[in-house]
Formats: structure tokens, C-alpha cells, sequence
């Protein structure tokens, strides 16, 4: 099943980094790839740029090279300056800071497999910054136009689910749990609103856990809203209070290959013609991720895909619709040979990607072993293994916890019993071929 191969390999790679947790620390990543989290304090800590009218100017479309430690102010009505922090072409990427009426962004581009540079993702700011070329000492740069920033309106649908509410402009709907955010020329169910909340009250009673409200940033090199939009931010001005989850249905204008993701406190739906019948499912699949990150962190790959599914499931079944697009024989891959004494071993395969090609199987295996667990120790088993992780890491766990593979087993082991996997392999022989884990 191609389709759903293309959906999950994208999700493992761009989808929420709390895949990354087993395999690469989300912070890490960060880190690698964006000078912008550490520098960008410093441009915040130093003297105000605006404070200084001595910068050079440059026009709109005019080509000039910016080098090291040095400031150019654009000639708009808007303050606008553009910073080189350092000059390095031996990098994957290169990163400029920007200044838009004291708002820092920044602007990063991408090295290309002929060497040379193109606008990455990342980039946003409403002046978008080409990169004309590299000189010996300095990047040659030139603005684009401003895109305007187009107003966001509160979206009026029916309410009605048999009916489509096509959207117009950038639009947003606040909900009893959620501030939704619906991107232009996208169509969704009349009643989108009341779907979201049924969603939320029908995962969260699944799962036996809750949306918490955590602070999260969007992890720099993982999809935001804005980086889609190059800066046209429709939904960046909307206040949304924490207690509220946010969750924006996007569209991949440019086809980007954009696929659903989620932080801590934001589920993004990427709305195309192929996953329309997979409304409910992606909805809840994502919005789950949201609240295990906000309840386990980045504790691994596999439970949160497990839990996803699980909960995808359930909603689907709520909502009455069933998609046939999960599980396909490779996507099982390697499942089949699950044994008692092999659970964990093959667990610690699944959770490091080391199983091969089936490296999917975070879904399958995940969702049995969910399945497993609420099974076997009752709908609050994730608030026991919450409560564990507490215990021994301390209340912050969520927000520094990275265990590797073999941690992740010994905390599995320390919250259900040292037999948690043997169990778990006893469990599979007599459940693994049940319809739900083999759709
Ligand atoms: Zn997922």
C-alpha cells in the first residue's frame, strides 16, 4: 500500500520529534540545525538595532553582500534589519537574522547536492531574503517584495456534518478545548468544530490521559504553520489561551510533501484530496501525540505511534467510518517472529529503527503493545508508568528525559513488572491476528 507507506514514512521523518526521542534527542536536533536558538538571544540581549542609525541601506531586489557582524537596514516603512552573525559556507546551511519592527526572525538556506544554497523551509519573515550567490567573505543577498499578511476572520461553518464548509480566507473557530486554525481553499466537515471537541473528549477517555496545556516551542527543524507560508503568518497574531490545544488543518500549497505533525500543545492536519476520508483518524492520531508529549515527553517512538494508532482507531469507530489504509503485510515486517523471550529485543530492533526496512513496525508493534497494556493493567496503565518516570526522574522528566532504548525497557519493566515483555509475547501469540492489527 504505497499511499500508506509515503504517509508514515514522512511522518517518522518530519512528524513530531518525539519520534526522535529513541534515536536522536529532539534538542540535539535543534540544535545542529539552528544557530537561531542560541544566537537569536543574543540579538534579543544586545542594544536595540533601531538605537543605531548609521547601518547601510538597501532597496527592494537590490543584490548586496553582507559580511560577518554586519547590519543593513532595508529601505521600507517597516524597521527592517538584516545581521550576519558569522560567515561560514563549509556548513549545511547558513542562517542571517532578521529585525522586523522588533520582532526577531531569521532567514536559512539549505545547501543543495550541487553546493550551492537554496531558501530552506525555516525560512520566515515577512521580507523574504534570497540568497544571490556566495563571495569570498560575505553572502550576496537580496529582498523580495513583503508578502502581505492576509487578515484571519472567524470561520462560520453549519455545524452540519453531512454538509462541507469550504474556506475562504485564513480562518479560525474557538472550541470548548481548542482554537482551530483553517487554512484558505481547504474543505472541511460542516460541523469541524463539534468534531474536534468530540475527538478530544473521546481520546482523552481512551487513553485515560489529558491535554495539559505544557509550554512548547516548535522544535525549529520540524513543521510550524508559519515556515509553510514563508512568513506570511496568517495565524501567528491569535492569542490562544494554553488551556486550549491548537490545532491547524493546512494546506501544502506549494507540494512540499508536507505531512501531519505535533508538539506538545499544536496538532497540524495537512489537508489534501488523499487523506479527506482519513479526517478523523489523522485528527486523532496527532492530536494524541499532543498529549503524550505533554504527559510522557519524549519517553518513545513506539508507544506514542502505538498510542496514536489506538487512538486513531477509536475515533474512527466513534465517528462511525473505517479506512483501510493502516498496517499492509511489510508493514508488519518483522512482527510475525515475536516470541516471550524475544519481546524486548525486538522492542529495542522497533524502537532504534534497526529492524530493516519494516522500520514502520514502530506502528504495528506500538499499537499491539498499547493494546497490550490497557488490556492487560486497566485504562489508567499510562498514569502508572507517568507515575514511575516521575518517581525516579523527578516532576520535570517531560520536559529533560531522553531515555535511550535500553532505559526505556528497564522503566517498562520498573512500572509493570519485570515480566512486562514476556507477558506482553504471551499476550501476541494469542491476540496478533485479531482484525485491528492486521488492517
Ligand atoms: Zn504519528
Amino acid at each position: 500500500m504505497k499511499r500508506f507507506k509515503d504517509y508514515c514514512a514522512v511522518l517518522l521523518a518530519a512528524c513530531f520529534l518525539i519520534s526522535a526521542g529513541c534515536d536522536a534527542k529532539p534538542t540535539e536536533t535543534t540544535e545542529e540545525t539552528t544557530p537561531a536558538t542560541t544566537t537569536e538571544a543574543t540579538v534579543t540581549e544586545t542594544e536595540p538595532v533601531e538605537t543605531e542609525k548609521s547601518y547601510p541601506t538597501v532597496e527592494i531586489g537590490e543584490e548586496f553582500v553582507i559580511k560577518e557582524d554586519e547590519i543593513y537596514k532595508l529601505n521600507v516603512d517597516d524597521e527592517v534589519y538584516l545581521r550576519c552573525n558569522f560567515f561560514d559556507t563549509t556548513r549545511d546551511y547558513i542562517t542571517l537574522f532578521l529585525e522586523y519592527n522588533g520582532k526577531d526572525y531569521y532567514a536559512e538556506f539549505d545547501k543543495q547536492d550541487d553546493g550551492t544554497f537554496a531558501r530552506s523551509k525555516s525560512c520566515y519573515n515577512p521580507y523574504p531574503l534570497t540568497l544571490v550567490g556566495l563571495e569570498d567573505d560575505g553572502y550576496k543577498v537580496k529582498f523580495e517584495k513583503k508578502i502581505d499578511i492576509p487578515p484571519l476572520v472567524e470561520a462560520k461553518p453549519s455545524g452540519n456534518k453531512d454538509e462541507k464548509y469550504t474556506v475562504k480566507d485564513y480562518e479560525y473557530i474557538e472550541t470548548k478545548y481548542s482554537v482551530i486554525f483553517l487554512d484558505k481553499d481547504i474543505t472541511v466537515p460542516g460541523n469541524i468544530a463539534e468534531m474536534v471537541d468530540s475527538m478530544i473528549e473521546v481520546t482523552q477517555e481512551k487513553i485515560g490521559l489529558k491535554y495539559t496545556g505544557k509550554d512548547d516551542e516548535f522544535p525549529a527543524d520540524t513543521m510550524h504553520p508559519e515556515f509553510i507560508y514563508l512568513g506570511c503568518a496568517p495565524f501567528e497574531e491569535l492569542d490562544v489561551p494554553k488551556s486550549k490545544a491548537r490545532i491547524y488543518f493546512i494546506k501544502d500549497r506549494e507540494n512540499k510533501g508536507w505531512v501531519s505533525c505535533a508538539t506538545a500543545r499544536t496538532a497540524i492536519i495537512i489537508m489534501s484530496d488523499l487523506y479527506e476520508s482519513e479526517l478523523n483518524y489523522e485528527l486523532a492520531h496527532e492530536f494524541t501525540h499532543v498529549i503524550f508529549e505533554a504527559n510522557l515527553g519524549y519517553f518513545s517512538t513506539t508507544l506514542t505511534e502505538g498510542l496514536a494508532v489506538y487512538a486513531g482507531h477509536a475515533f474512527e469507530a466513534y465517528a462511525g467510518v473505517k479506512t483501510d489504509v493502516f498496517y499492509s503485510g511489510d508493514y508488519i515486517g518483522n512482527l510475525d517472529k515475536i516470541t516471550p523471550d524475544n519481546a524486548s529485543e525486538i522492542y529495542a530492533k522497533v524502537n532504534t529503527g534497526e529492524d530493516g526496512p519494516a522500520r514502520d513496525n514502530h506502528y504495528a508493534y506500538g499499537h499491539m503493545m498499547i493494546t497490550f497494556m490497557f488490556e492487560t493493567y486497566g485504562k489508567d496503565c499510562l498514569k502508572t508508568l507517568i507515575d514511575k518516570l516521575s518517581d525516579i526522574q523527578g516532576d520535570n522528566f517531560v520536559n529533560n528525559y531522553y531515555p535511550s532504548t535500553e532505559e526505556q525497557i528497564s522503566m517498562l519493566k520498573a512500572a509493570y513488572g519485570e515480566d512486562f515483555f514476556k507477558d506482553f509475547g504471551n499476550w501476541y501469540k494469542d491476540n496478533h491476528k485479531r482484525p485491528e492489527f492486521n488492517r
